[in-house]
């Protein structure tokens, strides 16, 4: 099997030549097909930072083994990892976290072990980046949470737990406060855990999940996030276990998977042979898991394990009475130890499977879609407008825009309501949402819409607009605060 290998920037290519030459004394039947990404290829006016050569290579290929990529500053690129991520729909990021030996914490001083992965959603939420300046006060960040594309990594998420053997998946999650956004995360979560009867499901809100983790990170598993939170806590629980040095991270696709190290390209060790590799190699490990090499993965898992706990380390860690040793050393001393077990927590042998290569000739883009067809309707219309003046001024301005079927309902400030009731101490920026809705829930045409904006944008400089819908009878949007 043939994969695409971008060695990277700075430690990048010390460190990705360290396990391939791992991999290759283990045997590891795969082929390297390297190809040009990273810095080099931006400073030669590839603005993705990837040359045309690399993109169908790893677009023909399905899987990218990658290490850490410099993105130039100040020339208005964008990262090519998240670029990468992206552009291939690499919709779960997957970290696992375990307790290493000789890599010391506050757990494994106390003898608690770890091993839980988390499992981030990798394309929606606010990462979409879709921001815009509504008034020179107020910045909005739009936030999508999709039906389809939460499905797509809940159902990773569950099937790699059973891969895993896992007991329990939990979905961390805000729908205590964010209803229909998180909401519609933990909605296709409870959905599809029905599927799966073998794994405990729960949930847990996100603040309190933190709380646990860092108390009793041997109760969970696998935990299932969206972008923003799963971002947060998986950083959290890189510190669990040591630090970003110790964390894979793996990226996974329908089509196109990414296997790279967490940590960036540690400029101040580039070409030193003192860098760490074992953040990549145990990325690389979760890349032969994914391709079916348990056999590989496991026999090469247990000599970086059994390596770790005879105490040879590298300067970033361990215990600093054993003189550390560099790259090269270090990497030998995993070679040398093929075949080894560690004696806490080896792990178990498993047979190889079979992955089917996936098709990644495309000739379309995919489009998802749930098969929800419930009746839908406009029942009214939120404008946001730009005014400086108090909530009773605006109400008697928008008063003027409603008819016998269009009534003005509320209007709120950040998200607060501030009439028709409110309170004086309730602070105010110079933008506020007023909401229209029907009475009786009578339907409104989108040529509704625009007319009300016409007559709206006489009276306020309209800054955005959002129309009320309602799917199947219930109503599609939020109340506001104190409603
Ligand atoms: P960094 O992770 O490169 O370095 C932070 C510190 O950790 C440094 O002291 C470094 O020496 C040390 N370190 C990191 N990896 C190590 C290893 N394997 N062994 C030993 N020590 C290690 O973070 P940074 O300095 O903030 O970023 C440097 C560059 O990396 C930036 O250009 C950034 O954009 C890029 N970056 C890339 C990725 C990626 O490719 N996924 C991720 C993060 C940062």
């Amino acid at each position: 099997m043939k994969i695409a290998v971008a060695k990277g920037d700075g430690i990048g290519p010390e460190i990705m030549d360290a396990v391939i030459n791992v991999f290759t004394a283990a045997k590891v039947p795969l082929e390297y097909q390297f190809v040009d990404m990273g810095k080099w290829v931006f400073d030669k006016g590839y603005s993705n930072g990837m040359t045309p050569d690399a993109k169908n290579t790893i677009e023909d290929l399905g899987i990218l083994f990658k290490g850490p990529m410099e993105t130039p500053k100040g020339k208005g690129v964008k990262s090519v990892n998240v670029t990468a991520r992206k552009t291939w729909n690499t919709y779960a990021n997957d970290r696992h976290f375990q307790t290493l030996s000789g890599v010391d914490t506050v757990f494994s001083k106390a003898g608690i072990h770890i091993d839980l992965t988390i499992v981030r959603e990798n394309i929606e939420d606010t990462y979409g980046g879709i921001e815009h300046m509504l008034t020179q006060d107020v910045a909005l960040c739009r936030r999508f949470i999709t039906r389809p594309g939460s499905e797509q990594v809940i159902r990773y998420a569950f099937e790699m737990a059973k891969k895993k053997g896992a007991k329990r998946i939990t979905c961390g999650h805000k729908a205590n406060i964010m209803k229909l956004t998180d909401g519609l995360f933990l909605e296709v979560f409870k959905e599809v855990a029905k599927d799966y009867p073998e794994l405990k499901a729960d949930d847990v809100i996100v603040d309190d999940l933190c709380m646990k983790l860092v108390s009793r990170p041997d109760l969970f598993d696998v935990i299932v996030l969206t972008n923003l939170q799963g971002d947060i806590v998986s950083d959290l629980c890189a510190g669990l276990v040591g630090g970003l040095g110790f964390a894979p991270s793996s990226n996974i696709g329908d089509h196109i998977s990414i296997f790279e190290a967490v940590h960036g390209t540690a400029p101040d060790i580039a070409g030193k042979n003192i860098a760490n590799p074992t953040s990549l190699l145990l990325s690389g490990l979760s890349m032969l898991r994914h391709l079916g090499l348990m056999e590989q993965a496991i026999i090469i898992e247990n000599a970086l394990l059994f390596t770790l706990e005879s105490g040879v380390h590298t300067g970033d860690f361990g215990d600093k009475s054993i003189p550390s040793v560099n790259t090269t050393v270090f990497t030998q001393a995993i070679i040398d130890n093929l075949g080894k077990q560690p004696s806490k927590n080896p792990r178990p042998m498993l047979p190889n499977f079979m992955v089917k290569p996936s098709n990644t000739k495309l000739d379309n883009n995919p489009m998802l879609q749930s098969n929800l067809n419930e009746e839908h309707k406009i029942v009214g219309v939120d404008f946001f407008v730009e005014s400086n003046q108090q909530p009773q001024f605006v109400a008697d301005k928008c008063s003027a825009h409603c008819s016998d079927t269009l009534k003005l309902v509320t209007i709120s400030n950040r998200g607060t309501q501030v009439w028709p009731t409110g309170s004086v101490f309730t602070n105010l920026i110079n933008q506020y949402r007023c909401r229209f809705e029907t009475v009786n829930e009578k339907a409104l045409s989108q040529q509704d819409i625009v007319a009300l904006y016409g007559t709206m944008s006489k009276d306020f400089t309209i800054c955005s607009l959002e129309t009320l819908n309602m799917w199947g009878g219930k109503k599609a949007y939020s109340l506001a605060q104190g409603q």
